[in-house]
Parts: C-alpha cells; structure tokens; sequence
C-alpha cells in the first residue's frame, strides 16, 4: 500500500482502519472506553492490539496519541505496520502490543492535551513532587492571555523578547512548555493525580508484568524538529543504562533530553515512567520517535492559541475553525511527502528497535 493509505481523516476513521488491520493481522485486541464523546457524538476508546504469546518474554510496545493530536501521525505508522505485514513473521518469545490513542479525547477533537487539560507527558509524576516552574509563572498571562488578535499577540512578544534577552530562547521554550501543575486552565498542565490515560496504560499493561524481561517501548510524537525528519530520543538522561542501551541500538543519531542534543527539553512526568511503573521486573529501553512539523515558535503558538478557543472562544467561529485548522497542520501536516518520511523512518525504527530487542 501507499504510505498516504494508512493516514487517516478522522479518531473515528484512525480507530476503525486500526481494529480492522489488527484483526486481519491476527491480533488480540482489548479496547478501554474513555467516559467523554468526540464532536461527532462518537465513542472514544484505547484500542491495545497484541501479536505473538502473551508470554513472551521480549515485548515491543508501540503507543501512539500521547499528545492527542499527535495520533494522525501515530496511528498511520501503527496501520502502517500492520498493513504491510511487519508482524507476519515474528521472532520467538516475542510480543508486539501496539496502543492505539492512548488519549483519544485529545485525537478526537485535535488537541494535545486530554479531557481534563492535561499533557499526559507531564502526568506521569507522584504529584506531591511536581517541580515549580518559575518562568511559567511570571509569564503566564502573557503565555495564556484573556484575548486573542494579532495586536494582543504582538504585544505578547514583546514581554516574551524581553524575557528571552534577560535568559535565553531554550530558557523560554522551558518556561513555556516544561510543565505546570497549578494552573488548569493553562498550557502544558500536569494535572493534579494520575489520569485516565495513565491507568488505563497501566491496565493494559499489567498482564505482561510477571513474564516480560526486556520491553522496548516506542511513543510516537509529532511537532519538534525539521519537517519529517524522525528524531530517536532516548527517554531515559544520558548516563543511564537504559540511555546506554539506546545508544547501543541506534548509534551516534539518538538524542539525549539533558545534554542539549535533542529539540526537546527535558521534561518530567512523560510515559516512560508509567511502562516502567506497570513493569517493575521488566528492563525497559524507551525512546520518544518526534516527527518535525513546522518550527517551535509557531507551534508553540498553534497550542497556546487552541487553549485560549477552548478556555474563553467559540469553536463554531471564523476564528475558531481557523485555530483547529492551524493546530491540526502544526500536529499533521496532511501531505504526501511528509507521510512518506514518516513511513520510512517508521519502518526503519521498527527494524532497528526489532533487532536491539531480540539481541537483547
Ligand atoms: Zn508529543
């Protein structure tokens, strides 16, 4: 198949083409129902695809949707990967577990966040321990303002320029988007406890916790870096075994969020630490495949301005349809060039992830 014809329009289209590729790979599919609706008035569910023995000792763990918007691109691969036979022929004693929208509301109705406003990579924390972050706080009615026009975000630039020349560009993006667990009304929120997101990827987990010994888990992420271009981040810092590991799989291209080698900066609270929680016994080599969209200040601004419509605007405006159309393009670049890299590189990932798993 061509890599467009895994893309899908839709949660509901991504949902059904993945169910429908999953059970004619084979797969067992278990679904969790998520409580809210999408705009259709549609169900919302995570849909957890497995192939191989629920046994194995090796698992592969595949996740897509974590930022919500994020899942055009995730669960193209996932159908990807399906489709064109990647699993036809597994090695022994291993698994591949494939979750489909870990955050369907966020799919659903194209944010980043979920339906309680929150990014789930800023989640997965104790909660009595989420860090401050101060930047955040001082520009907070700048980075989240009551109104949105292009003189309020003219001015809004000025205060973010100036805070930029006291600090610096990445000590900005970090203000902005390293996470706040005060402000629920506000951008890059962690919440206040766990979400349903984070138990139900606990939930799916937990039957591969007394038999796996070595899980490879990739989160499928969009919006960072040059167009296209998969970036291999390790979730664990530099220094670390699993980090060591990461290396060792992927070679000199895997990044690291601590020694400035990535687009990213390094946040706490993502995924990574729910597989690890829900797989106490289990080594785990993690890393965050990012597909570059478009630069980090207009998507920034795609996010920050998706928050305003959905906090004090009307979804059913010029304004409003604009807005989702802009953070749809900033998560989902809908051309065919673009699919084609991501398939590629998703492909190639997979292979390379299959082989460091099995050696292992
Ligand atoms: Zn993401």
């Amino acid at each position: 198949m061509t890599a467009e014809a895994h893309f899908s329009a839709t949660y509901a289209e991504a949902r059904a083409r993945f169910r429908a590729a999953a059970t004619a790979a084979g797969a067992d599919i278990q679904s969790y129902l998520n409580p809210q609706r999408g705009p259709d008035g549609g169900e919302l569910a995570t849909d957890v695809a497995r192939l191989g023995p629920q046994q194995a000792s090796r698992l592969l763990i595949a996740m897509s949707s974590t930022h919500g918007a994020e899942g055009f691109c995730g669960s193209g691969i996932q159908n990807s990967w399906l489709g064109d036979g990647a699993f036809k022929k597994l090695p022994a004693d291993t698994a591949i577990l494939l979750i489909h929208a870990i955050n369907p509301y966020g799919f659903a109705w194209v944010r980043r966040v979920n339906e309680d406003n929150v990014d789930l990579n800023r989640n997965f924390l104790d909660h009595a321990k989420a860090p401050e972050n101060p930047g955040y706080r001082e520009l907070r009615d700048h980075i989240c303002p009551k109104e949105w026009s292009d003189e309020s975000e003219a001015a809004v630039k000025q205060v973010f320029q100036k805070f930029i020349d006291r600090h610096s560009r990445i000590e900005l993006q970090a203000a902005i988007m390293n996470g706040q667990y005060w402000d629920k009304d506000g951008v890059f929120y962690g919440g206040t406890g766990p979400t349903w997101s984070r138990r139900t990827l606990a939930a799916a987990l937990s039957p591969y916790a007394a038999t796996a010994r070595h899980a490879a888990f990739i989160d499928l992420h969009t919006g960072l870096g040059p167009y296209g271009v998969g970036e291999i981040m390790s979730n664990d810092f530099g220094g670390t075994p699993g980090a060591a590991r990461v290396r060792d799989w992927f070679g000199p291209e895997a990044t690291m969020l601590d020694d400035g080698s990535s687009t990213s900066t390094a946040v706490t609270g993502d995924t990574n630490i729910g597989v690890v929680a829900a797989l106490p016994a289990t080594t785990i080599t993690g890393i965050t495949l990012e597909y570059g969209t478009v630069p980090v200040e207009p998507m920034i601004d795609a996010v920050r301005a998706d928050n305003w419509l959905h906090v004090h605007g009307k979804l059913d405006s010029d304004l409003g349809r604009k807005i989702k159309s802009q953070i749809r393009y900033t998560f989902y670049p809908d051309e065919r060039k673009w699919k084609e890299m991501i398939i590629e590189r998703a492909v190639d990932v997979l292979g390379r992830t299959m082989k460091g798993l099995t050696q292992s």
